[in-house]
């Protein structure tokens, strides 16, 4: 099915975002968590490519199509572009095609540090021209944005200026970095209407339910925290059963306030944990049509 249709048939469209495992030899626990994340009957599973440090290889492609054949589940396969040469990312395009897969995610990915290749491709929107130039019609483009703005940005206006390549490119649907600050998202999907930005726009939200991801995902993400957050945090600082009950219902509370806000699609980082994603689901399933 092709994910752009799907935003405009059901409102709020609920998805779900897992990784390929580290280790090639782990294929069956990603296999295992998908069929347990498809209890949370998501619109669509996307599965990223060589992100958080995860190697860059077939795995995408594999599982991506593992979710469609093995579970009916509809997907979306990432691809970067930054770190790969032309010939990679034809190559890639090819084998997503051939394994029936409709729908890409793409994505500049982030510039490995000392990686001395050639710049094939230096952002997104050249990817989407090439995916189109590929395949024509036949593989649906999303991409990624940033409510806070990209990193690199020098403003949040700028960026959503750039966006706008990514739709003149192609992607017709776009997800959101995570961020814990509704306002910001609000605010973000106020100024990208005003610059003529109309595609559907998910939500990404992410499940803090560890100390450990704090100071991973959360200081990497850039994503400002709201009082709410730091005190829900600072209350569990020394209580990890705490602050996983807490983390899940901070994100439940999240997305319900999203929804009432009429959210085009809400979109689940996993971390390949299913207990979490089922323990939000629930908190939020009589909000989904
Ligand atoms: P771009 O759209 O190219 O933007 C990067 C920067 O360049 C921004 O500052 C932007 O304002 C600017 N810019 C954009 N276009 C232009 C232009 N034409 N001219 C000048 N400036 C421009 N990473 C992975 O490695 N694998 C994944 O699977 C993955 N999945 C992701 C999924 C989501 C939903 C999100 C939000 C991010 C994901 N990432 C992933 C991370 C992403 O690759 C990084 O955030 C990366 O730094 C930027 O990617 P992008 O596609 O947004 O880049």
């Amino acid at each position: 099915m092709r994910i752009p249709e799907l935003y405009k048939e059901k409102k709020p469209v609920f998805s779900l975002e897992v990784f390929p495992p580290k280790r090639k030899t782990n294929k069956e626990s990603i296999h295992a968590a998908v069929e347990r994340l498809a209890e949370c009957r998501p619109d669509f599973i996307s599965v990223t490519y060589g992100a958080g440090g995860n190697i860059a290889d077939n795995s995408t492609c594999e599982i991506a199509s593992s979710i469609k054949k093995d579970f009916g589940i509809e997907t979306v396969a990432h691809l970067t572009c930054v770190n790969s040469t032309r010939e990679d990312v034809k190559e890639m395009i090819g084998r997503f095609a051939e394994s029936d897969i409709e729908n890409v995610m793409a994505l500049r990915g982030d510039i490995v540090p000392g990686e001395n290749i050639r710049r094939e491709y230096r952002h997104a929107n050249e990817l989407a021209i090439e995916i189109q130039r590929m395949c024509n019609d036949q593989l649906q483009i999303l991409g990624a944005c940033y409510p806070e703005g990209h990193y690199q940005s020098e403003s949040l206006d700028s960026d959503i200026q750039n966006l706008k390549y990514k739709i003149g490119a192609g992607v017709q649907v776009l997800i959101t970095q995570l961020f814990f600050d509704n306002e910001a998202f609000y605010d973000f999907l106020d100024r990208a209407r005003s610059a003529g930005i109309n595609v559907p726009i998910s939500a990404g939200i992410m499940p803090i339910v560890k100390s450990s991801q704090i100071e991973k995902t959360v200081q990497l993400s850039g994503a400002s925290l709201p009082h709410e957050f730091t005190a829900m945090v600072g209350r569990n600082e020394h209580d990890p059963e705490g602050l996983y009950e807490a983390g899940i219902d901070f994100a439940v509370g999240q997305i319900r306030d999203l929804i009432e806000h009429g959210v085009d699609g809400i979109h689940l980082y996993t971390m390949n944990d299913p207990r979490v994603a089922i323990r939000v689901w629930k908190g939020v399933k009589d909000l989904l049509p």
